[in-house]
């Protein structure tokens, strides 16, 4: 359907040009499926099809090392369940295909070259190395740390010499180094960024590969997106991406900025003061409707200001004007709150059947039952065998995990040292969990027998259950992280200062067995 509106700040007023409105969520696949992604992708949902427009989903792959399969397959089925669905995509494809960027990757190089040649842009040759010290002479100097120009003083021959002799480069885009940065944002109006706070962006990598600023403009104008909403952590790029608009002589997309969720403290929403995997509300059994409900509640509210409402609901009544700019509180206690409201409004039979599809794979019953088969003789003591399968989280107490065999502290730190190590692991199974733990219990000196009851206490909340790694696998990564993390807490978790101290720790211990004892 064809629109006719093109937004211009808050005013709302529109010119006469004809346009399809089209907004786009473009998740990077590097972890767990994030609510702020739900988030950001239901404002531009409701954006797009209040005006009749499309929405549309792009990976930004761009990031080769931290990107996998394993995240974007989570990260599109995340969103699938909470039902925001896209209609052109990497599964669904559509006229702009394709729409992962690591397919796209022969596109972006002729748009930085194209750049250099209308001097927009300069080809940089200094290594890490030179950068390094150059930002500790500028540091030193008490200067802000940023790239000198240093590319835009070579002469042309000296270029042309050194890419002849096939020497490592970068393409930078050039940036004014005086005034500021005039940015037209939805919801604040006109901001402004000094440029001296902008970088010369490195837009073509070493490797010929784009980074995320060049791909992001690139595909937004290819792919006809005409407004982007998106976290407000972008809004420093903002002044680079318009100059890129500008540089290309293309129309930029209308941008809002969203405000970033926060944790109750005011904090930047993170996983270490709440769950922020979208798996985790699902498995502890959050409804979709009240997780997508919740989110629309975080900075909007309906004109009548009612609480529960559905996606339909939001959809008629979405005025991005209802936005406000304080920051959204995602507080889990008041998201129990409105799911409850979302159950009691079901009759028994809806209920019934949600709690039967709730955890239905059959796989994971299967896995379960195995557990507690050894244990039972009756099929009724299956309910207190099996119930931490369930639960959302076990009731547990400090003095349980007081241990004759260990200090408090190596209890903490048995914590603290699996949750990063268990984190920067994607592939969950019986044999990577295992060899995590059982590594960092012999990198910790501790006997497995006596490392193991703090973990059985977490996770299950008592040193009598089912074999725990097992049951970690089973879980899932979302709902033990959860746990340990509350256990870790409960236990107590280390200071800012003491993490610092602890990374290190935890990273020596990796390191050949000698040198691991005497530093740990
Ligand atoms: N790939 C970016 C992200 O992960 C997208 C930012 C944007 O919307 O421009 O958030």
């Amino acid at each position: 359907m064809i629109g006719l509106f093109r937004y211009n700040s808050l005013s709302l007023s529109f010119e006469n040009i004809v346009m399809t409105i089209r907004t786009r969520i473009a998740p990077s696949p590097t972890g767990f499926p994030h609510v702020g992604t739900a988030y950001i992708a239901l404002f531009n949902m409701c954006f797009a099809k209040k005006h009749g427009g499309e929405f549309i989903l792009r990976i930004e792959d761009t990031d080769q090392l931290r990107s996998t399969p394993e995240s974007e397959k989570m990260i599109l089925d995340s969103l699938r369940w909470l039902g925001l669905n896209w209609s052109e995509g990497p599964d669904v494809g559509g006229p702009h295909a394709p729409y992962r960027q690591s397919e796209r990757m022969h596109i972006y190089k002729q748009y930085a070259l194209d750049l250099i040649e209308k001097g927009h842009a300069f080809y940089c040759f200094a290594t890490a190395e030179e950068l390094d010290q150059m930002r500790e002479e500028q540091q030193a100097r008490g200067e802000t740390q940023k790239y000198d120009g240093r590319g835009l003083k070579l002469t042309q021959e000296e270029v042309q010499r050194r890419l002849a002799a096939g020497e490592p480069h970068v393409i930078r885009m050039k940036v004014p180094e005086e005034g500021v940065c005039k940015i037209n944002d939805l919801l604040r109006g006109e901001v402004e960024i000094p440029w001296a706070q902008v970088d010369m962006q490195v837009l073509l990598k070493t490797d010929g590969l784009p980074t995320y600023h060049l791909a992001n403009v690139v595909d937004d104008h290819l792919m006809e997106i005409t407004h982007v909403l998106r976290g407000e952590e972008w809004l420093p790029s903002a002044p680079k991406h318009q100059l890129l608009y500008q540089y290309f002589g293309w129309e930029m997309p209308t941008l809002c900025h969203m405000p970033l969720l926060r944790n109750p403290d005011k904090s930047k929403l993170s996983k270490r003061k709440n769950p922020t995997s979208i798996n985790y509300y699902r498995d502890i059994g959050v409804l979709p409707e009240a997780l997508l409900n919740y989110l629309g509640r975080m900075g909007w509210s309906m004109p009548d200001e009612r609480e529960v409402f559905t996606l339909n609901d939001m959809v008629e009544h979405f005025d991005v004007k209802r936005v406000s700019l304080g920051g959204p509180i995602f507080d889990v206690e008041k998201l129990n709150w409105l799911n409850g409201q979302w159950i009691k409004s079901l009759t028994p039979g809806q209920l019934l059947d949600r709690l039967l599809s709730w955890k239905s794979d059959r796989n994971t019953l299967e896995d379960i039952a195995a557990a507690i088969q050894p244990r039972i003789h009756l099929l009724s003591e299956a309910v207190n065998w099996a119930g931490f399968y369930f639960n959302h989280m076990p009731q547990i107490s400090k003095e349980q995990f007081e241990s004759k065999k260990l200090t408090e502290e190596q209890v903490r730190q048995s914590l603290q040292f699996a949750i990063w190590r268990l984190e920067s692991q994607f592939t969950w199974n019986n044999d990577t969990v295992s060899q995590i733990l059982m590594d960092l219990a012999n990198q910790m000196n501790i006997k497995l027998r006596d490392f193991m009851p703090t973990f059985f206490i977490a996770i299950a909340g008592s040193t009598s259950s089912t074999p725990v790694m097992q049951s970690m696998v089973t879980l899932g990564p979302d709902l033990t992280f959860a746990r340990l993390r509350h256990a870790l807490e409960i236990v107590g978790a280390p200071s800012k200062k003491e993490a610092k101290v602890w990374e290190k720790l935890n990273e020596s211990l990796k390191l050949p067995k000698n040198d691991a004892i005497e530093q740990a």
